[in-house]
C-alpha cells in the first residue's frame, strides 16, 4: 500500500463523532481500524518505519497509545513501557502532573523500566493540545532518558500541539493531519 492509499483508507475508516464527549469536540474514533487487520498492519508498518534504528524503547500513553505502541515496539524489537493514569501502577513509580481545561491530571510510569541515556519514542493515537504528550515526555526526561521522537496516527493542527512539543527537540510524525 502506498502512503497516499494508507492516508485515504484511514480517512475513510476513522469515524468523526460530533459533540463527543462534550459539545464542540469532534471525537476521532480509531476503533474501526481494528476491524481491518490488513489496515492495522499497514499503520504499524508506517509507524515502525518512522522509528526504526532511531529509538531504544517505546513509551505508550494510556490507553489508545497502547493499541499501536506495543506493536511498534515488537516490530522494532525494543522494550515497551506503559505510561498510566494516576493510581493504576504499583510502586515504585514516578509521576508528572499536568493541567487540563478544568483542573489537573497526573500520569505515572514504573521506575527503572526506561534507562538513563536511552533514546525514547513517545507514542499516542492522537495529538490535540499536546498537554498529555508533554507531561509524558517530561516523565521520560525526569528519568534521564531522551525523547527523540513523537508519533501519532492523527495530529489536530489547529490545537498547536506540535509547538508545545518543540522544547524537546524531537521529531514529530502524524500519519494524518486535520
Ligand atoms: P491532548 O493532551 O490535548 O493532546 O489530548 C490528547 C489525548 O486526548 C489523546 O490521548 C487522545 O486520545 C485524546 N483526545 C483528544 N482530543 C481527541 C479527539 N478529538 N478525538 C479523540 N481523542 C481525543
Amino acid at each position: 500500500m502506498t502512503k497516499s492509499e494508507l492516508i485515504h483508507q484511514l480517512e475513510n475508516t476513522i469515524e468523526n463523532i460530533p459533540d463527543f464527549p462534550k459539545p464542540g469536540i469532534q471525537f476521532k474514533d480509531i476503533t474501526p481500524i481494528f476491524l481491518n487487520p490488513k489496515l492495522y498492519e499497514e499503520v504499524i508498518a508506517d509507524l515502525a518505519d518512522f522509528s526504526r534504528g532511531k529509538v531504544d524503547a517505546v513509551c505508550g500513553i494510556e490507553s489508545r497509545g497502547y493499541l499501536f505502541g506495543i506493536a511498534i515496539a515488537v516490530a522494532l524489537e525494543v522494550p515497551f513501557v506503559l505510561i498510566r493514569k494516576k493510581g493504576k501502577l504499583p510502586p515504585p513509580f514516578v509521576g508528572e502532573k499536568y493541567d487540563l481545561e478544568y483542573g489537573s491530571a497526573e500520569i505515572e510510569m514504573r521506575t527503572g523500566q526506561i534507562k538513563p541515556g536511552q533514546r525514547i519514542l513517545v507514542h499516542d493515537d492522537l495529538l490535540a493540545t499536546g498537554g498529555t504528550t508533554e507531561a509524558a515526555a517530561k516523565l521520560v526526561e525526569k528519568q534521564g532518558a531522551k525523547v527523540v521522537q513523537f508519533s501519532f496516527l492523527i495530529g489536530l493542527k489547529d490545537l498547536h500541539g506540535e509547538e508545545r512539543l518543540k522544547q524537546f527537540n524531537a521529531t514529530v510524525h502524524s500519519i494524518l493531519e486535520y
